[in-house]
């Protein structure tokens, strides 16, 4: 099926005329129309937009004229459009103009945005058709898609479990080939946790690598774009197109060695000769890690060990504080960027004619979910002059300490290693109650957003459970320092020669997870 081909194969598809993009984005469409109407929909795509399939026929005729032109201009068009005709998911808080954007929230019903985020107009520059707007938690805020207004997001490989957040719609639409690669974005994990979840690839990049212009914001010291697929090679390829310096965006950075993300190599062995890795003993030792993830985490050590590389176990005890100094950030920053929802500014209107404070008690009251509204209150509270000696400051000195530690650490390392995650996914309605539960969730993820630097989830193993329910991806991070994006790609791309397909749970319409066998 065309919808399972990476980039490069659809590619090389569209250049010989063995297919058209017509043919691809029917076929994606398609798939999630069959999807729509199943008996437990997945419920990754809100909305499917209008106009991809006329996009992809403008593309068709690029295609044409080039291949009537000759191979010299076939090769040109694809250096001015690498990644003509290729269908991607984006999560609903990344503005495509003339498109809704809701965040999956009540307050943005109705909201149509203006104009295209950086990250869509560089996509759309080079060719790419927007597919659709994913689900996602309500503004970004869990770890399972399970708090939006629209209703869970469910794991493709199991109906059964979440697919993991926030960034659950896009992944659940990758991994079900419902797109080619996604966009989802990470404050703290949402682009990682959903894809060791549902055993796709995930990379959350360098703080400012990607511009955040025209993507809502959670908690802007925190937020970055990050890119789901099946393999390292069709995250690397969007993630050159979309890095770079962007006007209107004054944190974000060039990233330096991004020609070598256009034509992904593995690491060569003397490479991971040299290659010294830290597992922080903080994590190995978790409470609440997971028996399965503990023994792929082994796994993963020893494929590392086999090549060559030298594993170390550190001791960071300041990482027991992330998840604390994350949320307190996370959570005051959050209070503060989505006070602009107030039915004047943004917002769905609740206005009952009695004045100011009831226009905006209402509008708040019913546009925010229970969650988004919990952590307006803990958010402000921290920020309240009582409190921001003690907690506000308290985090920020802890976060400083886990830059200084993360960045000391590689002067010394070249990467970290972890589980993404402590656990598998989990059943629908587990955690949904009970927010402690869920916050853990990011036990491992948050450090990585706290300290800016790049990470990727690779899909490493699967659950070995002792009845005969269904097996459950599990993935293993590859942390990087600032900028080190070339090197973790490497790292990732070696991994997938060792582990072929391993980014693809569903393969010719089959669950790769189900029955006695891996089927990988
Ligand atoms: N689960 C984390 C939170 O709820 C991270 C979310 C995210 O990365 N957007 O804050």
């Amino acid at each position: 099926m065309i919808n399972e081909l990476s980039i490069q194969e659809v590619l090389e598809g569209f250049s010989s005329g063995k297919f058209t993009c017509k043919e691809l984005v029917k076929q994606t469409i398609d798939t999630y129309e069959s999807d729509k109407n199943s008996e437990i929909p997945l419920n990754a795509f809100l909305e499917m937009y209008d106009d991809s399939l006329s996009l992809a026929e403008k593309a068709d005729e690029l295609y044409q004229k080039a291949r009537s032109e000759g191979e010299e201009s076939l090769k040109k068009l694809l250096q001015e459009k690498p990644l003509l005709g290729v269908p991607f998911a984006v999560k609903d808080n990344i503005s495509v103009k003339g498109k809704k954007l809701t965040c999956s929230s009540n307050i943005l019903k109705g909201y149509v945005a203006p104009y295209n985020a950086t990250v869509t107009q560089r996509l759309l520059d080079a060719g790419a058709i927007p597919l659709g707007r994913c689900n996602m938690d309500e503004f970004a805020m869990g770890s399972s898609t399970e708090y939006s207004v629209y209703g869970a997001t469910r794991n493709p490989i199991d109906r059964e479990y979440v697919s993991g957040g926030s960034s659950g719609g896009s992944t659940a639409a990758v991994a079900a080939n419902q797109a080619i690669f996604g966009l989802g974005t990470e404050t703290g994990g949402s682009v990682r946790l959903p894809a060791s979840y549902c055993g796709v690839y995930g990379l959350k990049p360098t703080y400012g690598v990607l511009s955040r212009w025209g993507v809502v914001a959670y908690g802007s010291s925190l937020d970055q774009v990050g890119l789901i697929a099946h393999t390292p090679k069709d995250i690397a390829l969007p993630l050159s197109v979309l890095s770079g310096v962007d006007f209107y965006d004054d944190t974000s950075c060039d990233l330096p060695n991004s020609n070598e993300l256009q034509n992904l190599k593995s690491l060569s062995d003397e490479e991971f000769k040299k290659l010294k890795i830290a597992v922080p003993r903080q994590f190995e030792q978790a409470k609440g890690l997971d028996k399965d993830v503990a023994k792929v985490f082994e796994d993963t050590k020893n494929w590392f060990i086999s090549k060559g590389a030298t594993i170390q176990v550190v001791d960071l005890p300041i990482l027991d504080a992330s998840i604390a100094s994350y949320y307190i950030i996370a959570l005051s920053e959050a209070a503060s960027n989505l006070s602009r929802f107030d039915g004047i500014r943004y917002g769905n209107r609740q206005d009952p004619g009695q004045g100011y404070d009831e226009f905006y008690t209402k509008t708040r009251s019913e546009g925010f979910g229970p969650e988004v509204k919990r952590r307006i209150v803990i958010g402000n509270y921290v920020l309240s002059e009582q409190m921001s000696g003690k907690c506000y400051k308290t985090g920020m000195s802890v976060r400083a300490r886990i830059q200084k530690e993360i960045a000391k650490l590689f002067e010394s390392f070249d990467l970290i290693l972890s589980p993404t995650c402590p656990t598998p996914a989990f059943k629908l309605g587990q955690k949904v109650d009970d927010p402690m539960e869920m916050y853990l969730s990011d036990l491992f993820t948050t450090f990585v957003n706290l300290s800016r630097v790049p990470s990727i989830s690779v899909p490493a193993g699967y659950t070995n459970p002792s009845d005969n329910s269904t097996k459950l991806p599990i993935g293993i991070q590859f942390v990087g320092k600032m900028f080190s994006e070339s090197l973790i790609m490497k790292i990732a791309q070696s991994w997938e020669e060792s582990h072929p397909l391993c980014g693809y749970p569903i393969r010719d319409g089959k669950n790769a997870f189900s029955g006695n066998e891996s089927g990988r």
